[in-house]
């Protein structure tokens, strides 16, 4: 379905638009969770999330295949980062977003040059408005996630760790709608099949933990988890069976524990994330990842949180 090959591709088509991101690691991070821990840095991404990778490969394709048009359903990070890359690439987008969509996200991507169309409360509104626009248009619909070129891109955020962290043992990610841990496991599971591979949730959000357990893709009915990344209710179609063969493990972290990890981020890393960011390393510090001689690698996903929000959780 989507290959190493793909991935690597991907890789190649991207190289220059993306940012290499660095690894981090903490001597204090290390001594608190009691193993080795690399953070790979995707906050500090172009638009500030890992989400340019799967857009940046899936508008390329588009456009390598005649599209003159380019729409997303979206008000967050593939919102930003479809609107970003279309920008650079010189080809017109809409971004459909809901009618209560946070202001200074809808800036963010009026800011890179997209058109903002508001269209209903929920994704069953948003994402027919958009293809129908992209039809009218001659243009291709980008989803976030259920896509074989978005997929791939995501992918590449693997090559890079297991270039950046020699003899890594296990990789923690973090699951919306599995796009990005698609992605990782088509690269890892090809070419160092021993890497183990660990999935983290919301407990409000666990459509993905539910779907394994069940053996079958799984809705919940909702959430309301300060993760707005992994708030999906239940996971795509094209990603959930490679989740399914090849996943190694799926963890659950709560709000609470993703607040505590927020916070010692900002405080002892000087890390500005935002809640889905920090999930997976939430899982790490509150010891369920990995046993204690594991070099454990950690997506920081995105860091795209505004000053409110943070004086919001700080209080909380
Ligand atoms: C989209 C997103 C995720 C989840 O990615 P999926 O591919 O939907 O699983 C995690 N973190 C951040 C910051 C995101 O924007």
């Amino acid at each position: 379905m989507v290959s190493l090959n793909d991935v690597k591709k991907a890789h190649e088509e991207i190289n220059d638009i993306i940012h290499k991101t660095p690894i981090l690691t903490s001597s204090l991070l290390n001594v608190r969770c009691d193993r080795e821990v690399y953070l790979k840095a995707e906050h500090l991404q172009k638009t500030g999330s890992f989400k340019i990778r799967g857009a940046a490969n899936a508008v390329k394709q588009a456009m390598a295949e005649g599209a003159c048009f380019i729409t997303a359903a979206s008000s967050g990070n593939h919102g930003q980062a479809v609107a970003y890359i279309a920008n650079q690439l010189g080809i017109p987008a809409v971004i459909v977003v809901p009618e209560d969509a946070n202001r200074a996200k809808v800036s963010a991507i009026k800011a890179y040059g997209a058109e903002v169309e508001y269209c209903g409360l929920t994704s069953a509104d948003r994402i027919p408005r958009a293809k129908q626009r992209a039809k009218e248009n001659n243009g291709v619909y980008i989803p976030p996630y259920d896509h074989p070129a978005v997929i791939a891109g995501q992918g590449t955020v693997a090559l890079e760790i297991l270039q950046q962290v020699m003899e890594v043992d296990v990789i923690v990610v973090p699951v919306g709608g599995g796009g990005l841990m698609a992605g990782v496991l088509c690269a890892v599971k090809n070419m160092k099949p021993t890497v183990r591979v660990v999935g983290v949730e919301p407990e409000s959000a666990n459509d993905t933990f539910l779907s394994l357990r069940q053996g079958e893709i799984t809705a919940i009915s909702e959430t309301s988890t300060i993760a707005d990344g992994l708030r999906t209710l239940q996971p795509g179609n094209l990603t959930f069976p490679i989740l399914k063969e090849h996943l190694d493990d799926s963890v659950l972290v709560t709000e609470a524990e993703i607040i505590e990890t927020l916070q010692f981020l900002m405080e002892r890393t000087k890390q500005l994330v935002e809640p889905s960011g920090a999930a997976a390393l939430a899982a790490v510090m509150s010891g369920k990842v990995g046993g204690k001689n594991d070099k454990v690698a950690v997506i920081l996903s995105g860091g795209n949180i505004d000053l409110h929000q943070i004086s919001n959780m700080l209080e909380s």
